[in-house]
């Protein structure tokens, strides 16, 4: 006999202890926390394991969690109509973790989703919910909720397919996917870098940023190649024609900027690089893409 009352009461420490997490360290969360996950009523509850769909031991019927591994090509997690495509454990439908997510989909059931960036590094996403069930393609449609929305309250035996919550969910859907092609943009740019700052060699995370080379804006491509991690300072600077690189990766300082006499962030900070050379990763595939610094670099010299 499903035990409502209990599955809500681990949903809910569970969701409210992600958002403590996110709250302290940010939405990409370590793997370790994600694993050693909290304490309910003297047990433990991990959030993730080795398997992509997981049920802790104090649920007996659903899965509390799905998880996607890093490095997978992302854009492959969302389906065209801008809900998540999960694929099943294996190929036999009635496995019994395709079960179980198929009985969260008829409970209505609030998940976590877990998106692996890099290897040791998720951003969650919650909650979702199984909204459709595709044996032939061996998937399941998962749509994200906002959580201010929470969750309906759960009608025994009905889907929720696409009903009238739909277009909301398509909505928060996007603007997860969104969010995750930004972390992994950042993650993936300030791993080829060290966690360095390109033109500084400044080396604390929280203060690194992973900077466009081509903006967002002008349809530049969120990779590695087009992309310079670099320190607050370095990243305003540079987005403000400050600096600018040229395509053989030596910065440039803007000309009234080398004539003009302040203090030491000035002098230290901005006119000592004029004329540097700027870090990039030794693998020539990650390095700066010298047609994007070009393209760049023109902006800079018309600012
Ligand atoms: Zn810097």
């Amino acid at each position: 006999m499903f035990d409502r009352n209990w599955d809500a009461t681990v949903r809910n420490a569970a969701l409210e202890w992600l958002k403590a997490q996110v709250a302290t360290y940010g939405d990409v969360l370590p793997r370790t926390l994600l694993a050693d996950g909290f304490p309910l009523d003297g047990a433990r509850v991990p959030l993730l394991s080795p398997k992509g769909i997981f049920k802790p031991r104090v649920l007996r019927e659903a899965p509390l969690s799905i998880t996607t591994a890093p490095n997978g090509p992302y854009d492959d997690a969302f389906g065209p109509n801008d809900l998540l495509r999960y694929r099943y454990r294996g190929e036999d439908p009635e496995h019994p973790d395709n079960r179980g997510l198929r009985f969260a989909m008829q409970e209505r059931l609030p998940l976590v989703y877990l998106h692996g960036l890099v290897p040791g590094r998720y951003v969650p996403a919650w909650p979702v919910f199984v909204v459709g069930d595709h044996r032939d393609g061996l998937t399941f449609t998962v749509a994200v909720d906002e959580e201010r929305h929470r969750w309906p309250v759960a009608r025994p035996g009905s889907a929720v397919h696409d009903d009238a919550e739909g277009p909301r969910r398509r909505y928060a859907t996007a603007a997860v996917r969104q969010r995750l092609h930004q972390r992994a943009f950042r993650e993936r740019v300030l791993t080829a870098y060290r966690n360095e700052c390109a033109f500084c060699r400044f080396r604390h995370a929280e203060l690194l940023d992973a900077a466009h080379i081509v903006p967002d804006t002008e349809a530049g491509e969120p990779v590695v190649p087009n992309g310079l991690a670099l320190c607050k300072l370095h990243h305003a600077a540079f987005d403000r024609n400050f600096l600018g690189v040229r395509p053989d990766y030596v910065v440039q300082v803007r000309r009234d900027l080398l004539d003009e006499e302040d203090g030491p962030t000035l002098v230290h900070g901005i006119q000592a690089l004029h004329g540097a050379r700027i870090r990039v990763p030794r693998s020539s595939v990650l390095q700066p893409d010298r047609q994007f610094l070009e393209i760049r670099y023109r902006t800079f010299r018309s600012a």
